[in-house]
């Protein structure tokens, strides 16, 4: 079978077929960068990843530019409240947000253009709408530019409405000038105190929806293959940027994907709840890497309903797999990872992404593998510690990598090793003298810090215990 995707747009899942063969261009709609991260705006960016590497996977050499928003109506309210300059608040949100990329291993973007350095893509963009009758610059001197949606007949097509049955795009004040309440801004004009930007229709700053339009154009050119976003993004934002981009003559994206989003007891976040979920704040409840787990293991079109509990799960679900490769390598040394995954595994992932069953492929060989452990078999240890990695590797999860295994902290494991060490040579002293109670004060004190020992024929061994 091949690999295949649900368009929005098309409202089915369609072949994949890139524009040019070998090549896959990805736009994916990245942070407005007024408030750090919470783990709703990081989910987008882990599924992206997810699709990013699968491409990479099967082959494709892949360019993927995920902008920034950096001027908006909420950055430049949040810089007012604190009287700092709009730039110092998109700076600091935007290295939150490029942390906690990094945090869950996120691989960084080919390219993460910034609205404010493409002003001149914008205003090339307007220009062309306006010369093909799709835009207008407001009559009242306001500095607007308003895209004519009543001009482009496929206005509403991406998010399945009738354009008689939609509201006023207010995004603007009173609506300056608008020839119908549902145009919307381009360009919005300068207000005092506000930043702007010279344009042949006056001074103003960016519309949003035009930012994504100029950005995707430049750097993935007129069409390319997929665009992605957060489901609540479809409408307004996607429906305006395909508008403007077709409306200006250009293809744009073949493929539209959206993530689901994360709820909160049946919520979306709230602002004050979703500031619980903020990332340094998550990742003292469970290592990154299990936080990843944690997003990556839905389909990424369902919604995650988050609770701690849920959390926990996922995180005791990836130290199951992370057990077996630590045990598969004690006894089998060395696990070399193969350049290929399994064909059930990779079935799953060509079909839409689909990441949970291509998860049960990965705990069936977990379970295999424990069986092969307890039966000494060590050829089939290997064998299926490798095939774990492979799979666990193309989600960006493997436990034996860089990133998350011993070889991303190795001097502190090393010096952990060694303490535990100590601790469990006393731990072993006690029993020889039949001191239980000291033998179980210093398991439970190493418990209490975190570190869980485990008895096994082979001796004791440790982990790290968190959450
Ligand atoms: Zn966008």
């Amino acid at each position: 079978m091949s690999l295949r995707f649900y368009d929005t747009s098309a409202r089915q899942v369609r072949d994949f077929t890139p524009l040019r063969e070998g090549r896959a261009s990805l736009y994916l709609c990245g942070a407005t960068v007024q408030a750090p991260p919470h783990i709703g705006h990081i989910r987008s960016g882990v599924n992206f990843d997810i699709l990013r590497r699968w491409l990479e996977y099967r082959g494709y050499r892949v360019v993927l530019c995920r902008n920034v928003t950096d001027i908006d109506d909420k950055i430049i309210n949040v810089a007012a409240d604190e009287g700092v300059e709009w730039w110092e608040v998109a700076e600091r949100n935007q290295r939150a947000f490029t942390s906690a990329y990094d945090i869950l291993g996120c691989l960084p973007p080919t390219v993460e253009p910034r609205a404010t350095g493409h002003v001149p893509e914008m205003i090339e963009l307007m220009r062309r709408l306006i010369d093909r009758g799709h835009a207008y610059p407001a009559d009242d001197g306001s500095g607007d530019v308003y895209f004519d949606v009543r001009s482009y007949s496929g206005y509403g097509a991406l998010s399945n409405q009738r354009i008689e049955q939609m509201r006023g795009a207010c995004d603007t004040d009173d609506d300056r000038g608008k020839r119908d309440p549902r145009d919307f801004a381009l360009w919005k004009g300068a207000r005092p105190g506000e930043p702007s930007w010279e344009t042949p229709w006056g001074r103003g700053r960016p519309g949003w929806h035009l930012e994504c339009s100029a950005m995707s154009t430049k750097y993935l050119g007129g069409s390319f293959d997929v665009h992605g976003g957060g489901l609540d993004l479809v409408f307004p934002h996607h429906e305006n940027e395909v508008a403007q981009s077709k409306a200006a003559g250009d293809g744009f994206a073949q493929y539209w994907m959206h993530n689901g989003l994360l709820h909160m007891s049946g919520e979306k976040m709230s602002k004050s709840l979703g500031n619980s979920l903020l990332i340094p704040y998550m990742i003292r409840k469970v290592r990154p890497v299990e936080l990843r787990y944690f997003l990556a293991q839905a389909h990424y079109r369902s919604v995650i309903d988050y609770s701690d509990e849920a959390l926990y799960e996922a995180a005791a679900a990836y130290q199951r797999i992370e057990g077996f490769l630590t045990r598969a390598s004690e006894v089998a040394g060395t696990i070399e990872r193969p350049s290929e995954v399994p064909d059930a595994f990779a079935e799953a992932l060509d079909d839409d992404l689909g990441v949970s069953p291509a998860l049960a492929v990965v705990h069936n060989a977990v379970r295999e593998g424990n069986t092969a452990i307890a039966e000494g078999a060590k050829e089939r240890i290997s064998e299926l510690g490798g095939r774990v990695r492979a799979m666990m590797d193309v989600l960006g999860l493997d436990p034996l990598s860089e990133t998350w295994g011993s070889g991303g902290d190795s001097g502190l494991r090393d010096v952990v090793d060694a303490l535990v060490a100590v601790a469990l040579e006393q731990r072993q002293a006690a029993r020889q003298r039949k001191d239980y109670a000291a033998a179980d004060a210093i398991r439970d004190q190493l418990l209490t810090a975190g570190v869980a020992v485990e008895d096994t024929p082979r001796g004791p061994r440790w982990e790290l215990r968190r959450g």
